[in-house]
């Protein structure tokens, strides 16, 4: 029996990380706002979460294909999107193209 698209789970298919029930990129905006509601008293743990997950999402994608994995990218999609305020406001994910890179300090010799 097929569900209707509003009560199907929005959860990963694995190795692909797709939705289950919108095929989009998981998370999805739903599964996104579920997580935010399961985790609405504890931001940190979503983070810590998220970041476990992305660990298990990079290696299934890496084993299909090691070519088009960006890590920048996949950090972005898991993990960028549960920064939020310390008035516990969320922000948009981090744009790659215009985050400066880091650079080593300077050596004193
Ligand atoms: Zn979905």
């Amino acid at each position: 029996m097929n569900l209707p698209y509003a009560l199907r789970a929005h959860t990963p298919i694995r190795p692909l990380w797709i939705c289950r029930a919108c095929a989009g990129p998981w998370p999805c905006a739903h599964a996104r706002l579920t997580l935010k509601g399961e985790y609405e008293n504890d931001r940190p743990g979503l983070s810590v979460y998220m970041t476990t997950v992305l660990h298990e999402a990079v290696a299934d994608l890496y084993r299909l294909d090691p070519s088009e994995l960006d890590t920048t990218a996949m950090f972005t999609r898991f993990v960028g999107w549960t920064r939020c305020t310390a008035f516990g406001t969320y922000l948009p994910p981090p744009d790659p193209s215009t985050t400066e890179k880091r650079q080593p300090p300077p050596v004193n010799r």
